[in-house]
């Protein structure tokens, strides 16, 4: 099936007499006749549910779909982004184990990497996604476990070569691991390119409507696991926390998201509520439609900003004279997403000063919903930094990021040109 379709009726598949639509199991427990019957479930000798914390119809058939969609084996939704990628790379990493990482990552990320995971005994390298190969090699250590990114960075749009980092990351024997938020499996399959496992907030555009935090991890089942056997012991090693089961000889191609769920899910119980998930499903039956118009609408606005004269630049990797337009065409060539960064003349001041005249984007701490929004990092998520500090996160001090949403662009260009003016 086209992903349009799959979209709209992936996931569930309702038998004779059974609702059309996925049904929210809002139930923590499931019962069984037999106790015999619930000792295989645990020891994962059979399939089935038993409690919601490890596993939910509702969120499977979500988890299904969006798996269809990424081109997996197999996925497991999570209660945020953020849950998404602590989960993915803890899977594989423990004490003593280190992170490569694309410098070029959401803030929240940035954070759990470099600070959060350091607490755990995991050291992290930020590396430049724009770096040569040999700058990207030397960033390895003999206890590089794996090396992570976002397909398109937020806020700073850069657009990750997806084979030169799965190439690196595969002559040291890991995996890569992308962040697909931003253009969504409507418009980007990493696992196509090589990414080995693939994460998403489904806070942003596959809710849509900002109205559900939650997030997913998808599985390619395309890394071997036990050709680097010494490298990943939870997955290639007796666990005796499942009576020594060994996830790469048991789940084969599904190891790793198996783990994810027996494992990370049972012990840290980041889940996502079945209703949640309900929410994430309606807006994945109408994702396609909509990326098409925040696409179109990003670019009709992105090309009105670089042809006026109050503007002193403009970052979308769907403008032909971008950095990433050809790499953009490459991975995502029917659509980036409708995220823009640009800078007034004006610079810091003039920012601050547009933004509160807009009428119809609205400013809030969100990106990629179905409204337009904006935020200036400089006065918001970066304020405490002066603006050489900014300049060296990546993030000069006049830059104001511009969600652009669904409604009619001659709205959304009509608002900013009042706003400017
Ligand atoms: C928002 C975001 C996250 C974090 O997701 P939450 O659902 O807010 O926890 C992670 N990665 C990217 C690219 C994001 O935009």
């Amino acid at each position: 099936m086209n992903k349009e379709t799959i979209c709209v009726q992936g996931g569930w598949t309702p038998k004779n007499g059974e609702p059309r639509i996925l049904p929210i199991i809002q139930s923590t427990t499931f019962k069984y006749e037999t106790s015999e019957e619930m000792g295989k479930l645990f020891d994962l000798e059979a399939d089935g549910y038993f409690y919601t914390r490890l596993a939910n119809p509702t969120n499977d058939c979500v988890a299904q779909k969006i798996c269809q969609l990424e081109g997996g084996v197999g996925a497991m939704l999570t209660s945020s982004g953020q849950a998404a990628n602590f989960f993915a790379v803890f899977n594989i990493c423990e004490t003593g184990s280190h992170v490569v990482m694309s410098s070029a990552v959401y803030g929240g990320t940035f954070n759990l990497l470099v600070n959060s995971l350091l607490k755990m005994g995991i050291e992290c390298t930020a590396v430049d996604p724009d770096c040569t190969e040999e700058e990207l090699n030397a960033a390895f250590k003999d206890n590089t476990r794996c090396v992570f990114g976002e397909s398109i960075a937020n806020p700073a749009l850069t657009v990750l070569d997806f084979e030169k980092f799965a190439k690196a990351a595969h002559s040291h024997g890991v995996p890569l691991i992308v962040d697909n938020t931003f253009p969504t499996p409507i418009n980007c399959n990493p696992i196509k390119y090589g990414v080995d496992i693939v994460t998403h907030s489904t806070t942003k555009y596959i809710d849509g409507h900002a109205a559900s935090v939650g997030g997913c991890i998808v599985d390619s089942g395309n890394f071997d696991w036990m050709a680097h056997k010494d490298k990943f012991p939870g997955l290639t090693t007796p666990d005796e926390s499942y009576h020594g089961i060994v996830y790469a000889e048991k789940f084969g191609k599904a190891a790793f998201i198996t783990k994810c769920t027996t494992h990370l899910m049972r012990d840290f119980g980041a889940i996502q509520s079945p209703q949640n998930a309900f929410y994430i499903n309606l807006g994945l039956e109408t994702l396609p439609l909509r990326m098409e118009r925040h696409c179109y609408n990003a670019t009709t606005v992105a090309k009105w900003l670089e042809n006026n004269d109050k503007v002193a630049w403009v970052n979308y990797p769907g403008l032909e004279s971008n950095k990433y337009y050809n790499l953009a065409q490459k991975y995502m060539p029917n659509g980036t997403c409708g995220v823009i960064s640009f800078g007034l003349k004006g610079g810091r001041e003039a920012a601050a000063k547009m933004m509160d005249k807009l009428k119809l984007a609205a400013i809030v701490t969100h990106v990629a919903d179905a409204r337009t929004c904006v935020l200036h990092p400089a006065s918001h998520t970066h304020r405490q930094m002066n603006d050489e500090q900014l300049i060296e996160a990546g993030v000069s001090p006049d830059l104001i990021r511009l969600s652009v949403g669904i409604e009619n662009v001659n709205d959304i260009i009509a608002d900013l040109e009042q706003a400017m003016n």
